[in-house]
C-alpha cells in the first residue's frame, strides 16, 4: 500500500527522499501499484528527465524511466531485443513499465532481463549515503550480472548496452504470446567473446557461458539448466531445448 507519494524535480531531491526509511523509487508503477498490506513511500521518477535513449559511440545509453515500448520503438534497439521486449509484457504494460523497474522486479522468466544479461548491460546506480554503489570508483557502474543476485538499494539512472555486437534471441513457449518456458540470448563481440544466457525458469535469468569463443555452447546450455525443473517443464526438457536454442542463436549469426 502506497502511503506517501513524492514527485521530485531534481535528482538531488530524489536522492534525499530515497534516503528516508521505507522509501523506494517508483518507475512505471505497474508492480508497485498492486495492492499489498505493507505500507511504503514512493518517489516518482517521471520528472527527472531520465527518459531518453542516446547512442554514445558503440553503446546505447537507456534512461532508467524509458518505457519498454519506447525502447522497442527506438531505431537503435537491436532487432532480436525487440522480440524479447514484446514477450516481456503486453502493450498496455509496456507503455508504462520502465526498463529499470523491469530489471529490479524481474524473475527468471523475464525475456528482457535474459537479453540484457547476455548483452552484459551496465547499470548506473546512485544513492545518497555513498553517492555510488559501485564496487570500484568508476562512476557507480555495476554489471547486471552483479546486480541481479543482490538487487541492492539505490537509484538506477541509466542502463547501457553495446551496439557493436551480434545479438540473437530464441525462445519456446506454450503459445506465441506466452512468456517462454525456455529462452536463450547470445551476444558475440568482434573479439570472439561469446556470452550465453538462459531464461524461462527460477528467480533470475542465468548466465550459462561467457567465453573467448563460442565453442561448447551446447554443453554450457545443458549444464546451466540441469536442475531447471518446475510446474512448467522438466529439467530434462529444458536442457534439450536450451541446447537447441543456443545452437539456433549461433547459426543466426552466419545466416
Ligand atoms: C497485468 C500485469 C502483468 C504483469 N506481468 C508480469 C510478468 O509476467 N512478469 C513480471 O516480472 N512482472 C509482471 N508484472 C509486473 C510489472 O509489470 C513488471 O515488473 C514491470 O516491468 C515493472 O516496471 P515498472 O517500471 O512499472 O516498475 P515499478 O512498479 O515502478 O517498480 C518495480 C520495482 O522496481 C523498483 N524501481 C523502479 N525504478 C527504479 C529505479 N530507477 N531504480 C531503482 N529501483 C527502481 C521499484 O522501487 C520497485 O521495487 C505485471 C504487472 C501487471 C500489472
Amino acid at each position: 500500500m502506497i502511503t506517501d507519494y513524492f514527485r521530485p524535480q531534481t535528482l538531488d531531491e530524489a536522492l534525499t527522499l530515497l534516503a528516508r526509511p521505507n522509501t523506494i523509487p517508483l518507475g512505471g508503477g505497474t508492480l508497485l501499484s498492486a495492492p499489498t498490506s505493507d505500507p511504503v513511500s514512493v518517489v516518482d521518477l517521471q520528472a527527472l528527465g531520465l527518459d531518453s535513449i542516446n547512442k554514445k559511440g558503440s553503446a546505447l545509453e537507456i534512461g532508467a524511466t524509458v518505457t519498454l515500448q519506447q525502447l522497442l520503438e527506438s531505431k537503435h534497439c537491436p532487432e532480436a531485443l525487440k522480440i524479447a521486449i514484446k514477450l516481456e509484457a503486453p502493450l498496455n504494460i509496456r507503455n508504462s513499465a520502465t526498463v529499470a523497474g523491469t530489471l529490479v522486479a524481474c524473475d527468471g522468466r523475464s525475456t528482457f532481463a535474459t537479453s540484457l544479461l547476455a548483452l552484459d548491460a551496465k547499470l548506473t546506480i546512485v544513492n545518497r549515503q555513498s553517492e555510488t554503489l559501485a564496487p570500484d570508483a568508476s562512476a557507480g557502474v555495476v554489471n547486471l550480472g552483479e546486480f541481479l543476485p543482490l538487487r541492492p538499494r539505490g537509484l538506477i539512472t541509466s542502463i547501457t548496452i553495446p551496439l557493436n555486437t551480434k545479438f540473437a534471441f530464441e525462445y519456446v513457449s506454450r503459445t506465441p504470446a506466452d512468456k517462454p518456458i525456455v529462452c536463450a540470448a547470445l551476444t558475440q563481440w568482434s573479439s570472439g567473446r561469446a556470452r550465453l544466457t538462459l531464461g524461462g525458469y527460477g528467480k533470475s535469468p542465468m548466465l550459462a557461458m561467457d567465453g573467448t569463443e563460442a565453442e561448447g555452447l551446447d554443453a554450457a546450455a545443458r549444464n546451466a539448466y540441469h536442475e531447471a525443473n518446475d510446474e512448467w517443464a522438466s529439467a530434462e526438457y529444458r536442457m534439450d531445448v536450451a541446447a537447441t536454442l543456443a545452437k539456433r542463436c549461433l547459426e543466426s549469426f552466419s545466416a
